[in-house]
């Protein structure tokens, strides 16, 4: 299974590429993820991203598509992989296709995960995220048991610098004009699976599992 990940901030990829590395045993791909690691870590790519980041935008594709690019030549993305967050424009797009061509791979399927704006700016502000472990936690829906603090590894929960309403609104913004037209291009070579985001989490788990076995039968 490679299987891709399309949907605006907020919409769920995280989550549900966290249940399919679980039941598929093959890695997420997060460059978001990341980057974050780089920025918390200081290192010249993190210095780098870390504007971009702050401000709702793209970190430069040249960056993105090298990091990618390693990333997926590692070890355990060679029986499959979630790509969570990439590609992100038409040109990521064209040199995934071409880095997957050169090492004789294929897309299985390509997500499409839509939730209407409204949505997503109460589900991304109400978010805190463990910048240790990971773990996602939503103050109403998805609480920590105790207030402020990762209920898998203790650490202090934070806000994510781009969750702020003006930044999700810049986010929101970008989806629309560059990765949203993605899903025709996939369309195009039969492999778009829409995916409603406003379901329960694990009714949303439940019918990507089918449509990606279709998918992965069909292929
Ligand atoms: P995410 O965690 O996927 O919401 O990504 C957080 C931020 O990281 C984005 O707002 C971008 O600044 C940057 N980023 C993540 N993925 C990409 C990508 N494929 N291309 C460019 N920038 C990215």
């Amino acid at each position: 299974m490679n299987i891709i990940l399309l949907g605006p901030p907020g919409s769920g990829k995280g989550t549900q590429a966290k249940r399919l590395e679980e039941k598929f045993k093959i890695p997420q791909l997060s460059p978001g993820d990341m980057l974050r690691k780089a920025v918390a870590m200081k290192t010249p790519l993190g210095l780098k991203a870390k504007s971009y980041m702050d401000k709702g935008e793209l970190v430069p594709d040249q960056i993105i598509v090298q990091m990618m690019k390693e990333r997926l030549e590692e070890k355990d993305a060679q029986e499959g992989f979630i790509l969570d967050g990439f590609p992100r424009n038409p040109q990521q797009a064209q040199a995934l296709d071409k880095m997957l061509k050169e090492s004789g791979r294929e897309i299985t399927a390509v997500v499409e995960i839509a939730v209407p704006l409204t949505e997503i700016v109460e589900r991304l502000s109400l978010r805190r995220t463990c910048a240790n472990c990971g773990a996602v936690y939503h103050l109403k829906n998805n609480p920590p048991s105790s207030a402020g603090v990762c209920g898998q590894c203790g650490t202090s929960l934070v806000q994510r610098d781009d969750d702020r309403e003006e930044i999700i609104q810049k986010r929101h913004e970008v989806y629309e004009s560059q990765t949203k037209p993605l899903s025709r291009h996939y369309a195009q070579k039969g492999l778009l699976v829409r995916l409603n985001g406003a379901l329960p989490i694990s009714t949303m788990t439940q019918e990507l599992m089918v449509k990606l076995r279709e998918k992965a039968r069909t292929a």
